[in-house]
């Protein structure tokens, strides 16, 4: 039996478990003497995404998501802690309303894994005990709400239970037809998200449902999150995905291309590929504007239209995403 833990939240014995055939991928993600051991944004990462290192065909860019380097560090012009304006459109301790009769819930902190260029790094998460209680006060006095969004932290982080309470709470509510769920989960923890499956499955009968799933490199996607989406899209559930542009991670129509077709394998269709948010701490991740547009026109040519994602950027007090 593999005694190892399923989250490793101490460097060194992530390196170890990596092993040394990781070794020349660790040292191209993190060159001697970048690698951050006590980063102010905690580094988090699940086992199953070490084994998705282990298993990569360029880990290098897997590394460079989940391990801490100095770069983090620096103070860049520009680079802020609440880049997508979240505070000014609180409008409950866990509601977020920036647009119109539509609402995004962040109903946890936590995450299966802790991404480096996390645009909500510094993002002052509360402790809210009761969150269902919360949002369900909150959508009694907002009937014109149609869709809501659970986000966070990654919402299948929740606990069975608790994830029950939220969902049925948003139920109450005739005026929310559509439930969307933003998800790392089943590139992080499969495993978690596998938990909420019996419960997951009875939803398309009461709301639409969409799972927007977060994946930004070809090799996060393997047997096991095919597993999920699978079990998902049988039913009834609308897969989605978005992805962040990184540098040295996904700056490349060949990995571009890839993503977009492996999603397409496991029954996902590219949807937003983002320009970074400006988050404190993640300048080194930046792709210029120029180059995201001609990767869009590149694999524009390569895929058909319905695989190619919409290139957007998130703009604080905009009525919506800015396609770039
Ligand atoms: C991004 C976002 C949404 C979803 O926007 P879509 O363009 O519909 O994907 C909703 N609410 C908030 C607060 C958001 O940041
Ligand atoms: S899964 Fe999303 S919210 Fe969680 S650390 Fe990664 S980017 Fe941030």
């Amino acid at each position: 039996m593999d005694e190892s833990p399923k989250i490793f939240t101490q460097i060194p014995a992530f390196l170890e478990y990596l092993g040394p055939e990781c070794s020349p991928a660790i040292a191209n993600a993190a060159p001697h003497g970048k690698l951050d051991l006590s980063p102010k944004f905690p580094f988090v990462c699940s086992r199953h995404y070490a084994d998705l290192i282990k298993k990569a065909n360029e880990p290098e860019a897997l590394l460079r998501e989940i391990l801490p380097h100095v770069d983090e560090r620096e103070n860049v012009a520009g680079f802020v802690d609440d880049p997508v304006g979240d505070l000014p459109a609180g409008k409950a301790d866990c509601v977020i309303q920036k647009y119109d009769r539509r609402a995004l819930i962040v109903s946890t902190a936590t995450c299966g894994a802790r991404c480096r260029f996390c645009f909500r790094k510094n993002y002052p998460f509360q402790n809210i005990p009761d969150v269902a209680r919360q949002v369900s006060d909150w959508l009694d006095t907002h009937s014109d709400i149609w869709e809501v969004i659970l986000s966070g932290g990654d919402p299948l982080m929740l606990g069975p239970g608790e994830f029950r309470d939220l969902v049925e709470a948003i139920a109450m509510h005739g005026s929310v037809t559509t439930l969307r769920i933003h998800t790392r989960l089943p590139v992080m923890r499969p495993d978690v998200a596998m938990q909420h499956f019996e419960f997951l499955r009875e939803l398309p009968a009461r709301f639409e449902c969409v799972l927007t799933a977060h994946v930004d490199h070809p090799d996060e996607l393997d047997e096991e999150s095919q597993m999920v989406f699978g079990q998902l899209k049988y039913s009834g559930w609308t897969l989605l995905n978005q992805s962040v542009l990184l540098k040295g991670i996904n700056d490349s129509a060949e990995t571009l291309e890839k993503l977009c077709r492996k999603l397409f394998v496991q029954g996902v269709l590219p949807y937003y590929l983002h320009q970074l948010d400006h988050a404190n701490g993640v300048a080194h991740f930046e792709v210029s504007d120029e180059k995201a547009r001609s990767l869009i026109e590149e694999i524009r040519k390569r895929l058909p239209g319905y695989l190619v994602p919409k290139l957007v950027r998130e703009i604080a007090g905009e009525k919506s995403k800015t396609p770039v």
